[in-house]
């Protein structure tokens, strides 16, 4: 009998449920070769536990074997030398923008080369249609993992538009059922970002209410980008917003999970500290509440949001735009904008990211100059064209985030936008979150330790997601894992020039296919949807 033949390749392995008895026997080290062997790397398996020197071998889709290949005879038709290297579970990115339906994000390179290997999106409150999207990606290809949240905003506008109210009763039952098909299609959870519009024309007992649909599916999240991180226009308060993501969450029965968890503004520095500490009160009484953050000290949204009250879209951009032409409405709009500038450091903090090229790369304060008017003024002259992406530069603080990074809770995310080539001037941190944080936080100022840091990108991530396949380096899990040359990691995106790819990351492996080999990405479009629980998306349910 021909054994190789009778093997599970990469192309007829039957996902996502492989018989894992059935797997190990076939993969039994000894008798036959292994797909892959990585050779002598530093292996940290995403416990938290320190490196450990051993091989890793994978058979199709699945690490088949974490131990000293020599010592028990595993062969392997293709070696990697990792001497002198660390082998990582492949990082996963909890919370970020990736554009993998769009030409220009599908290979999903700026994440891979941070040796990330699967992520979040529809967070924010934004996730639309999971399974046209989850279906899509199964379609076309993504260049890594990817998996979505149903969205409260999304949910929101197509059953009440852009209307500043209470739902009614029967409203609110629709968007119940949106909620419960988008759980039934494969999301994770429902996100909301009640900081943007219309999310933040609910109360909290609407997002309670719709949140209790997600809670009916076991392991169901609850993904906020709560409502005033601290530079929010009106006030509802930095600490009472933390509050209020965490009741949604307990009422409704659901984990919670704080995105991008830090405190913003100037007035905030030093203050992540009580926001985590509500956060801990909760874990302390039973509720899985967990964050992600990433150490840039900017945000990355969009101008509509930073500039103009939220009372002043009711009903949508056009009428918003009437209340621009509306001498009474201007002058009060006028006013607050100048106060929501105020909050965010001012006019020449805002770098905007937007692909108009008379936009990209400048600061809302060199555009109003540019055109002789000021910067309120020039915010709405750009919004009257349609709403414009930007940065808030400095508006998180450092200390802050070496506070977070050290939390046995918080986890990793970029966050981040992939750029297309219309944007030379964008956030950098989907180019580089993660090998930032390793770069500037381990490695450099050995505030935290490696095994901690790989933890928050990997196994802490899996765990909170109700993954019991991946997100660890184990025989039987699947094979997504970076391979990292310490010496030369880190992140070269900045502000200025952000379209830079990480530095040091020698391999990546994506459902055990090289996605990045020998510093070079691959062609191979390896990731998968997955829907919630980790299983991948075989079509609509
Ligand atoms: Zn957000």
């Amino acid at each position: 009998m021909n054994i190789l033949a009778a093997l599970p390749r990469r192309t007829d392995l039957p996902l996502p449920i492989v018989g894992l008895a059935v797997l190990a026997a076939a993969c039994s080290p000894a008798s036959h070769p292994a797909d892959v062997l990585i050779l002598g790397g530093s292996v940290l398996d995403g416990t938290g536990a320190e490196a450990v020197m051993a091989d890793v071998a994978l058979v199709g889709d699945r690490i088949s074997f974490v131990a000293d290949a020599a010592a028990t005879d595993v062969e392997a038709l293709d070696t990697v030398d990792a001497t002198g290297l660390v082998v990582t579970p492949g990082f996963i990115d909890v919370h970020s923008h990736a554009e993998l339906g769009a030409d220009h994000g599908r290979d999903a390179r700026a994440f891979l080369f941070q040796g990330i290997t699967s992520v979040a999106v529809g967070v924010d409150g934004g996730g639309a249609n999971p399974a046209r999207q989850l279906g899509a990606w199964a379609r076309d290809g993504i260049g890594t993992n990817a998996f979505m949240f149903v969205g409260h905003n999304w949910v929101r506008r197509q059953v009440m538009g852009m209307a500043d109210r209470a739902p009614t009763d029967d409203e609110l039952d629709q968007m119940r059922e949106l909620v419960r098909q988008g759980m039934e299609e494969g999301a994770y959870g429902l996100s909301s970002g009640l900081f943007y519009l219309p999310g933040n024309y609910a109360e909290t007992d609407e997002v309670v209410a719709l949140n209790r649909i997600a809670a009916e599916y076991p392991g169901a999240i609850y993904d906020t980008h709560d409502r005033d991180l601290g530079a929010a226009y009106p006030p509802f308060g930095y600490l009472k917003s933390i509050a209020e993501g965490i009741r949604i969450g307990e009422e409704a029965g659901t984990k919670v999970v704080f995105s991008h968890f830090n405190a913003q503004g100037a007035h905030n520095y030093g203050r992540a500290r009580e926001g985590a500490a509500l956060i801990e009160e909760a874990r302390a009484r039973g509720v899985e509440v967990a964050g992600a953050h990433h150490s840039y000290t900017a945000t990355q949204s969009n101008l509509r949001s930073y500039t103009v009250p939220g009372w002043a879209v009711d009903g949508g951009d056009t009428a918003m735009v009437r209340r621009f032409d509306d001498p009474d409405s201007l002058a009060l709009i006028d006013a607050q904008t100048r106060e929501m500038l105020a909050i965010r450091g001012g006019a020449e903090r805002l770098l905007l990211a937007d692909p108009r090229p008379s936009l990209n790369g400048k600061t809302l304060q060199q555009v109003a100059d540019e055109w002789g008017i000021d910067a309120p003024a020039a915010a709405r002259r750009i919004l009257r064209e349609g709403n414009a992406s930007v940065m808030n530069l400095g508006l998180y603080d450092v200390e802050n985030i070496r506070y977070l990074a050290r939390l046995e809770w918080m986890m990793t995310c970029t966050d981040g936008r992939d750029p297309g080539p219309t944007r030379p001037v964008t956030h950098p941190r989907a180019f580089g979150s993660f090998t930032k944080k390793i770069r500037d936080l381990v490695l450099d100022e050995e505030l935290i330790a490696l095994p901690h840091a790989v933890r928050s990108m990997t196994g802490l991530a899996a765990d909170f997601l109700g993954w019991t396949d991946r997100g660890y380096l184990r025989e039987g899990y699947v094979a997504d894992v970076a391979v990292l040359d310490l010496t030369e990691l880190r992140d070269m995106a900045t502000y200025e020039n952000p379209h830079q790819y990480s530095q040091g990351t020698a391999h990546v492996l994506v459902n055990g296919r090289f996605a990045i080999r020998n510093g070079e990405a691959t062609t191979a479009l390896a990731g998968r949807a997955l829907v919630r629980g980790g299983g991948v998306f075989d079509g609509p349910h």
